[in-house]
């Protein structure tokens, strides 16, 4: 039974058939119960992937092009970036 056929038997109100669609309802529930479950740990490890220490842009104290945090010295003029605790 699709799930389109379980809200038709729903709304006929044929109480032979709602057994059924009782069951693909309790399904599709529990299928989006453990969908939610695998978003939110999904959700946890993106967050906690993410250090804070990375993905900021410094600007190069030399030529003033904005250099991302991850670079040790400006890419454009090798300049030396001062990151954080040196
Ligand atoms: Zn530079």
């Amino acid at each position: 039974m699709t799930r389109e056929e379980a809200i038709e038997v729903l709304t006929s109100k044929d109480v032979s058939m709602m057994l059924e669609a009782l069951d693909m309802a309790i399904n599709a529930l529990e299928q989006l119960t453990s969908y939610e479950q695998t978003i939110n740990k999904l959700t946890k490890a993106i967050s906690e992937q993410e250090p804070t220490t990375h993905g900021y842009m410094l600007v190069c104290p030399n030529c003033g092009l904005d250099v991302h945090s991850d670079f040790e010295s400006c890419p454009r003029c090798g300049a030396k970036m001062k990151v954080g605790d040196v």
